[in-house]
C-alpha cells in the first residue's frame, strides 16, 4: 500500500487530499494528513469567523477544481447562500465548502483508500532509503512513502526596528489574525499598522465593524493600497510576445503597451494583468536569477497592488474612513518602535529625508507571512533545515524545489520523498498562493504522486 503523509491541511493540504482520494482509482493509498482540528480545510486563510473578511476573487472563480472553477458558486447555491457568480463571498464560508468537500469526498471514497487525520502537528522529518519518518508533536511517529509539505502561512517576521521592547509589549499583535484583536485594543485607541496589504485591510475593516474611534495609521515602504476590483471586463492573451522576453525592463515595456491598448479600447488595465496569470509562473521560471532580484527589489510591491485586489465593499471602507481622516496612510522607511512603561509606543520612521514621530496605543503587525525558512519559528522547518533535507531558495522565499516540488536537500539532490506545494514554491514559481494556483498544483501533485512521481 502506498502511503503519503500530508503536513499541513488548510486549503491547500486539504485539497490535495480530495484529489488523492478522488483519482486514486482501484489503487491501494493511506493518506495521513496532519493538520490541528479545527483548522482543517480553513488554515489560515479561511479560519476567519467574520463575515465582513471577504475573499478577494469572485465566488465564480473559487471553484477548488481547475476544470471546475465555477464549482464553489454553485455549491453557494445548494447551500442557500445567495451570491451572484461576480460576489465576494466571506472567506469563513469558504472554510465550510473546502471542509464540505472534504468530508464528501470521504464518504464516497473505495475501500482501498484509508484516510487518517491526526490533530497533530509535525516537527521532524527524517529520510531512510526511500521512506520517510515523520514526528509529531503527541510524540507519535508516522511512516511513509512520501511527505508533502503544505505548510501555507507562517507568522510574519517581526519590523526592523533600532529597539525592541515593543516586542513583548501587551498591545504589540504580531498575529493580525487573532480571533481577538477587536476586543484586545480599546475603540479609542490610536492603532498603528505595519503593512498596508490585504492583511492591513482585513484588520481595518474589523475596526471598523467594532465602531472604531481611535486613529488609525497604516504605514509601508511605499503606501501603497491594493487596488480596488473592477469586473467585466477582458483583455486578450498576448502571451505569444512574452513568451521570449527575459529582461523585466522588455517585459514591462510589454504590458504597458497593453495597457494603454486596453484604456483606448474601453477594457481595463486589471484585464490586462488578469490576461497574463496564467502565464507569470512560466516566465518567472525563464527569467535569468538578476532579472528576479530586480523584480522583487523594484516591481514586486506595484505588482503585489495590481494582482491581488480588494472587493469593492472593502475599498469602500478604506475609502470612508480615509475621507473622515481617521485613517491615514504613510511611507517610508520604519527607524524604530519604542514601547514605553505606560504601555504607549512611539514610531519613529523617515521619508525624503525627514524624520517624523508617531504615537500609537496599539502596533498591529500586517508585514505579511514570513518566507525566509532560515527565520521561520516552525520545530518542523528548523530540524529540517538543520539535517539540510530542504534549503532556502536562493531568493529566500520559499523552499528550495523543482518545479512539480519536489524539494532540494542541501547537497543540491532533488528529492523523491519530500514535497512541496503552495506558498513555499513562492521562489520557484512566484504566484504560488492564490487558489486558481493552489487548486491547480494540487490536482498536478495528486496525479504525480498516484502515478508514481
Ligand atoms: C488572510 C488570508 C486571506 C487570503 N484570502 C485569499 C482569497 O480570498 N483568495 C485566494 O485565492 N487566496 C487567498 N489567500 C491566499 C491563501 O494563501 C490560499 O488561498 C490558501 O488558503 C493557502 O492555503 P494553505 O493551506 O497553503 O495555507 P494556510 O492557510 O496558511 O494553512 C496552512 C496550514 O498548515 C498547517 N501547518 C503548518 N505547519 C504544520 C506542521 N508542522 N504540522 C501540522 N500542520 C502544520 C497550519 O496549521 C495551517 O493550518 C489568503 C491568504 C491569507 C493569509
Amino acid at each position: 500500500m502506498k502511503k503519503i503523509a500530508i503536513v499541513g491541511g488548510g486549503a491547500t493540504g486539504t485539497l490535495l487530499a480530495i484529489n488523492l482520494i478522488k483519482h486514486a482509482g482501484k489503487q491501494p493509498l493511506e493518506i495521513n494528513l496532519v493538520e490541528k482540528r479545527e483548522r482543517l480545510g480553513r488554515g489560515v486563510a479561511y479560519s476567519t469567523v467574520k463575515d465582513f473578511h471577504l475573499l478577494n476573487v469572485p465566488a465564480a472563480k473559487m471553484g477548488a477544481f481547475p476544470d471546475d472553477v465555477e464549482h464553489f458558486h454553485r455549491w453557494l447555491a445548494d447551500s442557500h447562500y445567495h451570491y451572484a457568480p461576480n460576489d465576494f463571498a466571506p472567506r469563513r464560508i469558504y472554510g465550510e465548502y473546502l471542509r464540505e468537500l472534504f468530508s464528501q469526498t470521504l464518504k464516497n471514497k473505495g475501500a482501498n483508500v484509508v484516510v487518517n487525520v491526526l490533530d497533530d502537528e509535525a516537527t521532524d522529518v527524517s529520510v531512510d532509503e526511500s521512506r520517510a519518518q515523520i514526528a509529531l508533536a503527541s510524540g507519535a511517529v508516522l511512516y511513509t512513502d512520501k511527505v508533502v509539505l503544505a505548510f501555507g502561512n507562517f507568522p510574519p517576521p517581526h519590523p526592523k526596528s533600532e529597539s525592541q521592547s515593543f516586542i513583548n509589549a501587551e498591545k504589540y499583535f504580531r498575529n493580525p489574525w487573532r480571533a481577538d484583536l477587536t476586543e484586545k485594543i480599546a475603540k479609542t485607541d490610536d492603532v498603528f499598522i505595519i503593512g498596508t496589504g490585504l492583511t492591513f485591510a482585513d484588520v481595518v475593516t474589523s475596526l471598523y465593524h467594532n465602531r472604531h474611534a481611535g486613529k488609525i495609521f497604516g504605514f509601508s515602504t511605499r503606501g501603497l493600497l491594493p487596488a480596488v476590483h473592477r469586473l467585466g471586463y477582458s483583455y486578450p492573451s498576448f502571451s505569444g510576445e512574452l513568451k521570449s522576453q527575459t529582461k523585466i525592463t522588455d517585459l514591462l515595456k510589454t504590458v504597458r503597451r497593453h495597457i494603454k491598448a486596453a484604456d483606448a479600447n474601453g477594457s481595463d488595465w486589471r484585464a490586462v494583468i488578469d490576461s497574463l496569470r496564467p502565464q507569470t509562473q512560466e516566465i518567472w521560471q525563464t527569467l535569468p536569477e538578476p532579472e528576479k532580484r530586480y523584480f522583487m527589489q523594484h516591481l514586486s510591491r506595484y505588482w503585489n497592488v495590481a494582482r491581488h485586489r480588494l472587493p469593492p465593499e472593502t475599498w469602500r471602507i478604506l475609502n470612508k474612513l480615509q475621507a473622515a481622516n481617521q485613517l491615514q496612510i504613510g511611507r517610508g522607511r520604519l527607524r524604530n518602535i519604542e514601547a514605553g512603561e505606560d504601555g504607549k509606543f512611539t514610531i519613529t520612521y523617515s521619508a525624503d529625508g525627514v524624520e517624523t514621530n508617531f504615537s500609537a496605543d496599539a502596533a498591529i503587525n500586517c508585514i505579511g507571512s514570513e518566507s525566509d525558512f532560515n527565520r521561520v519559528e516552525s520545530p518542523l522547518v528548523v530540524n529540517l533545515l538543520g539535517k539540510g533535507l530542504i534549503k532556502t531558495d536562493s531568493l529566500k522565499m520559499g523552499v528550495d524545489a523543482a518545479p512539480d516540488g519536489k524539494t532540494i536537500d542541501k547537497n543540491g539532490m532533488v528529492s523523491d520523498v519530500i514535497l512541496t506545494v503552495g506558498t513555499a514554491l513562492k521562489g520557484v514559481l512566484w504566484e504560488s498562493t492564490a487558489m486558481p494556483e493552489i487548486r491547480a498544483q494540487a490536482n498536478k501533485l495528486a496525479l504525480s504522486l498516484l502515478n508514481g512521481g
